[in-house]
């Protein structure tokens, strides 16, 4: 079955596996935008056309990025009317973009109905990263993370994760030409020559809604599409350890982050609920059985909170834990956020605490926060963009 995206009005579906001809009714209704190429060529079967359409259809939407069904000038002008007629592609529209001072740009992103999400663009010195959202806020109530505060709406689909990308491209795409660089035709996506990479790190908790995911995943990696190989996706997850065996065995597998942020189960509890159900000790097994590809490591995503996650004692226990994994650890000092009592450890503890970790031979990274002053920072995405008036909005 093809997952239940939105429809572009209320639709009882449409269904790959019966490969069933609409009715007049449901035709009015398909949302374009998240089908693969073999879902577009059903489609167009469906209606009546040649398969090979499909194809085209994939190519103009998720390689020349054109949305416009109107101005796809790879079909004729009769398709393209009865396109119109019975389907519709829904980006998600840009409310609202900021553009930090150290050049990362958050994005507001307003859904078909009206829901609203938030994805990160981040400039760095090789490549583009964007940073996307899985869910209409999250469930997972981590201590430190304001998206916390927005609790879960729903799942995005497939179409609203990978849209974003899309969108985000078209966006960055629409400056660089501006700025006398013509867009990328290549089979990897790269965005003013350079790579781009995507984290499944913004809003919502990814194994959460892993089918979707998974399907996102598929439409991003795809060489006839957006194009981005699956080494240069990372998926973050809190540890919903059923789940991130499941995420083994999916069709597109990429890079694997666990938010750890502790290193005892009492500490662990208080700051990140979900292990209550998943202990530390469950996660790490989780993690043994995850297949790696040569030279890949696991990303081990450390908060660090002044006298609460900080202490040397807990480096030394973070070695010992992950000792048996090829593992990294990005160490992110606590961005501001819930307003709660939280700090973030001072920069000289940060650095001690990462020269134990790299003493004992476990690579650690700091990770120096982007876009703090528009709120786009680990752990400060909501939905809306706040603080309107440091940001330079555009
Ligand atoms: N739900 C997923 C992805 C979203 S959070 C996950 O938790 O992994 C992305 C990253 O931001 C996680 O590593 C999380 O630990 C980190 N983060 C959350 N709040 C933060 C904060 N206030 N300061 C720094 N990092 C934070």
């Amino acid at each position: 079955m093809i997952e239940d995206s939105p429809r572009c009005y209320q639709s009882a579906g449409w269904s790959e596996a019966s490969r069933a001809p609409l009715s007049q009714m449901e035709v009015q209704q398909r949302e374009l935008l998240g089908l693969t190429s073999s879902d577009l060529c059903l489609f167009l079967e469906s209606l009546g056309e040649r398969s090979y359409h499909g194809k085209q259809l994939y190519h103009s939407i998720y390689k020349l990025r054109q949305f416009q069904i109107g101005q796809m000038s790879d079909l004729s002008r009769s398709l393209r009317n009865r396109l119109q007629e019975c389907s519709c592609l829904t980006l998600p529209q840009i409310a609202l973009s900021q553009l930090s001072i150290d050049g990362t740009r958050k994005y507001l992103f307003e859904l078909a109905d009206g829901q609203r999400i938030e994805s990160v663009f981040i400039p760095e010195e090789y490549r583009d990263t964007l940073c996307i959202s899985t869910q209409v806020g999250c469930p997972m109530d981590c201590k430190f993370c304001l998206t916390a505060l927005i609790g879960l709406a729903r799942n995005l689909t497939s179409g609203e994760i990978a849209g974003q990308v899309l969108a985000i491209l078209k966006d960055q795409e629409g400056s660089s030409i501006k700025a006398g660089h013509a867009p990328e035709q290549k089979k990897t996506t790269s965005l003013r020559g350079r790579p781009v990479n995507i984290v499944l790190m913004g809003i919502g908790e990814p194994l959460l809604n892993l089918e979707n995911v998974s399907r996102a995943l598929v439409l991003m990696t795809d060489p006839n599409g957006i194009g981005i190989p699956p080494h240069r996706i990372t998926l973050s997850t809190v540890g919903v350890v059923p789940k991130i065996l499941e995420l083994a065995r999916a069709p597109v597998v990429p890079n694997l982050a666990i938010s750890l942020s502790a290193t005892t189960d009492d500490v662990r509890n208080q700051l990140m609920p979900v292990n209550r159900k998943y202990p530390i000790q469950e996660l790490i097994k989780a993690c043994a059985q995850f297949p790696l590809r040569p030279r890949q490591r696991i990303t081990f995503e450390y908060v660090l909170i002044h006298s609460v996650n900080d202490y040397d004692d807990d480096a030394r226990r973070l070695v010992k834990l992950v000792s048996g994994l090829r593992a990294k650890v990005n160490l992110l000092p606590l961005n501001p956020g819930q307003g709660n009592a939280m700090r973030s450890s001072s920069p000289e503890r940060v650095r001690r605490f990462q020269e134990i970790l790299t003493s004992k031979g476990l690579a650690a990274y700091i990770r120096q926060p982007r876009g703090a002053d528009i709120f786009a920072a680990c752990g400060q995405l909501h939905q809306q963009s706040v603080p309107m008036d440091v940001a330079a909005v555009l």
